[in-house]
């Protein structure tokens, strides 16, 4: 099925670990394969089946602070206890291009796209209530307790952070949420 993005365009996905963010951006991908996802780095250890390069490029603290140095980050910010950050490069090359760019971020690496990309599209995805959110986030059994902690606290003040955004979906049902942020990020089917 041939896809048509109208508007080449950078937006970006925040919300709460466990909502669905990397669920809905599979998706999201594989029905609109123009669209590019940002491969982040990061210092966490890759959970099982991860692959450096394709779901986070795996950074050592000192080689993260380097690329930090060395400005090579759009934007960067700490979350559970490890760092996590945007390479610029790859980023400006598609978008000068004309690729239209998807950034799956926290709410402070957020807040630095808004001040350096005013003009991009910021989405929060939502759970439909926090039960259901440290439900997920047990039922992925990814993990340990100590990070489902800092993780669940961490969403306490991400879920206050909502009305920042130019949109909020909820994740109750996929599909349903899948056509909203198709609608929003104004991606069609031909
Ligand atoms: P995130 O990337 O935001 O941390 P994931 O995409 O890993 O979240 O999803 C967390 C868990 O919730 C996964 O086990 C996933 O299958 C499940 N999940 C995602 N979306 C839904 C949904 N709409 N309804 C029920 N479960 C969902
Ligand atoms: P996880 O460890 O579950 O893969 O990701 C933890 C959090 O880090 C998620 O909220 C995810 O959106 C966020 N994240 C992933 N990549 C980046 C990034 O490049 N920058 C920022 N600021 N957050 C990121």
């Amino acid at each position: 099925m041939a896809t048509t993005d109208r508007h080449a365009r950078l937006a970006l996905l925040t919300g709460p670990s466990g909502v669905g963010k990397g669920t809905l951006v599979t998706r999201l991908l594989a029905r609109h394969p123009q669209l590019w996802l940002s491969v982040s780095a990061t210092t966490r250890a890759p959970r099982e089946g991860e692959q450096d390069g394709i779901h986070y490029f795996f950074h050592s603290r000192d080689s993260f602070e380097a690329l930090v140095r060395a400005g090579g980050l759009l934007e960067w910010a700490e979350f559970a206890g490890n760092c996590y950050g945007t390479p610029r490069q790859p980023v400006m090359q598609r978008l000068q291009s004309g690729t239209s760019v998807l950034l799956e971020i926290e709410l402070e690496g957020a807040r630095q796209v808004r001040q350096s990309f005013p003009e991009a599209l910021q989405i929060f995805l939502a759970p439909p209530s926090v039960e259901e959110l440290e439900h997920r986030i047990r039922g992925r059994g990814t993990e340990s307790e100590v990070s489902i902690q800092k993780r669940l606290e961490r969403a306490r003040t991400e879920l206050a952070a909502q009305g920042e955004f130019d949109a909020v979906v909820v994740n109750d049902d996929l599909e349903t949420a899948l056509s909203e942020l198709e609608r929003l990020m104004r991606l069609t089917n031909a």
